[in-house]
């Protein structure tokens, strides 16, 4: 995947779309041991601050493959079986982390695959930011559905993704 993170704006909410090739069993901090079956996954955060807390910095971050785990998301980015898809990200000032993921949990048959995933700090009850699509096969149509659906959602200034 290619991506010039310089143009990415400072702050806004992103979904990493990810493939895993094989199922895996890997730890996940302090979540423990947690089986991940092969297929789809989207991961929604956001960056709302500057400098290492900027939207740019974030997506570097994440695509990096060498660096300390801190988030639940670094312990799966870090097996050799995940690759990084697509990301699309909404330049935005207003935390719509919550809300996207709450979305993109209703379509195309999202499952929650572990509880609590990414989701220390979530005050709204998503269960996990990270969601597996046991029944899609490509995952275009699914990178559409989240554009439009950020499209259409107020306070977003623009979408766009990257591969
Ligand atoms: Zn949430």
């Amino acid at each position: 995947m290619k991506i010039d993170v310089n143009l990415i704006s400072t702050t806004g909410i992103y979904t990493l779309l990810l493939f895993l090739s094989k199922e895996v069993t890997l730890t996940i901090g302090k979540l423990g041991k947690q089986r991940f079956p092969m297929g789809y996954y989207t991961y929604t955060g956001s960056a709302l601050g500057k400098g290492a807390s900027s939207l740019k910095h974030r997506i570097a971050r994440h695509l990096r493959k060498e660096k300390r785990k801190f988030w639940h998301i670094d312990y799966l980015l870090a097996d050799e079986n995940v690759s990084v898809e697509a990301v699309i990200i909404a330049e935005t000032n207003e935390n719509m982390e919550c809300k996207t993921n709450q979305h993109i949990k209703t379509i195309m048959g999202a499952k929650v695959p572990v509880k609590g995933f990414g989701a220390s700090d979530c005050r709204k009850n998503c269960e996990s930011h990270l969601l597996y699509f046991p029944e899609i096969e490509n995952a275009d149509c699914l990178v559409q559905k989240l554009v439009t659906h950020l499209q259409s959602s107020s306070g977003i200034l623009s979408v766009y993704v990257v591969h």
